[in-house]
């Protein structure tokens, strides 16, 4: 499914376990290697996930062979699967709720522009009965009774995942060392009662569990906190900060296009310094190649907001042009320009 699904990602992410420090001798953790790196396809667009392992850094640990990893990018998408599990959620729901066939899903999907097929379209809903059927059976003790063995305990995530406003939300419950879904239900209520119903039964297994993991939404972590008050919880960082990010974005955007609003008389600067051949003009050009460079950052939101970066910098060349009219008359522009480090839009 992988190869045939020629995706060109948007972005990058790289994803760390949550689990910070080992959880039988809170020794800190260290890289160990990649666990897998595959593009995703989600309705928010393609993503480059690398899901990056870690090891308890104490030779002495029992358990210092364990691999932790994380649980947001395992929560992404299935196992041998490129699609995102919001995806998977939204062909179910367009499958048997509303009834509608292969190819006008496939449609649906290429429209909110999920590239994909209608033989692709019957692989995934295929792959949605199959995570529905997912429960606590004999099955998962199989597979829950080694992960105990080698790793002291298991560690549980949980997710939901909405592909419709308003509609029904899947949600997901696994084990993460192992990657196994121990549950998955579509739900009409998220409370916190209603959540605690699907995970009673796993702890009723009684394996010890040594950690927890979801993004920041309040019914998971009542449900959890209530039921399993003693485990060590985390969060994913990428779900909780694109959550908290948000209006921080979006406010720099604003500040970004009021900056390039402001920027907008250098082309008549430019005409000028055009016109007249001097001293000054080769100077105000080279403000001018500044001032455009600045203009083309991106950055990386939410961390690297680009209406902050431009701003910035904007800030800086403004500056350096003060002092360069401050000392006008007695300069040489090309090393007043380069020697001023601030004066450097360049990233
Ligand atoms: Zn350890």
């Amino acid at each position: 499914m992988l190869t045939k699904n020629r995706i060109a990602p948007e972005k990058t992410v790289y994803f760390r376990p949550e689990i910070k420090s080992c959880p039988h001798c809170r020794s800190g953790l260290r890289f160990c290697h990649t666990v897998w790196k595959k593009n995703i396809s989600t309705l928010q667009g393609v993503i480059r996930a690398w899901s990056i392992g870690y090891r308890c850094c104490n030779p002495q640990c029992p358990h210092a062979s364990t691999v932790y990893r994380s649980a947001e990018a395992e929560m992404l998408s299935m196992k041998h699967s490129s699609y995102g599990f919001d995806v998977l959620a939204l062909v179910g729901e367009l499958r048997f709720k509303h009834h509608k066939t292969r190819q006008e899903i496939a449609d649906e999907l290429n429209g909110r522009g999920v590239k994909t097929s209608d033989r692709n379209v019957q692989m995934l809903y295929e792959r949605y009965l199959t995570l529905l059927r997912a429960s606590v059976t004999d099955q998962v003790r199989e597979v829950l009774q080694p992960v105990v063995n080698e790793h002291g305990g298991i560690i549980l995530s949980m997710d939901g995942v909405q592909p419709e406003k308003g509609n029904e939300t899947l949600y997901v419950i696994r084990e993460v060392l192992s990657g196994t879904i121990l549950a998955a239900q579509n739900m009409k209520s998220s409370s916190a009662a209603d959540l605690e119903t699907l995970i009673l039964p796993i702890i009723e297994l009684g394996y010890p569990i040594i950690g927890i993991v979801s993004d920041g939404q309040r019914s998971i972590r009542m449900a959890m906190e209530r039921l399993l008050p003693d485990v060590p919880y985390q969060y994913c960082q990428f779900h909780y900060l694109k959550d908290i990010a948000k209006p921080v974005v979006d406010l720099d955007r604003k500040l970004k296009k009021s900056v390039k609003k402001n920027l907008r008389g250098i082309r008549d600067v430019e005409k000028k310094a055009d016109k007249n051949a001097c001293l000054e003009s080769e100077v105000a050009k080279e403000y001018i190649a500044a001032i455009r460079s600045l203009l083309l950052e991106d950055g990386d939101p939410p961390l690297n907001l680009p209406g902050m970066l431009i701003y910035e910098n904007a800030k800086a060349i403004q500056e350096s042009l003060q002092r360069c009219l401050a000392k006008k008359g007695d300069f040489t522009p090309r090393t007043s320009v380069q020697n001023n480090q601030q004066s450097k839009p360049v990233h």
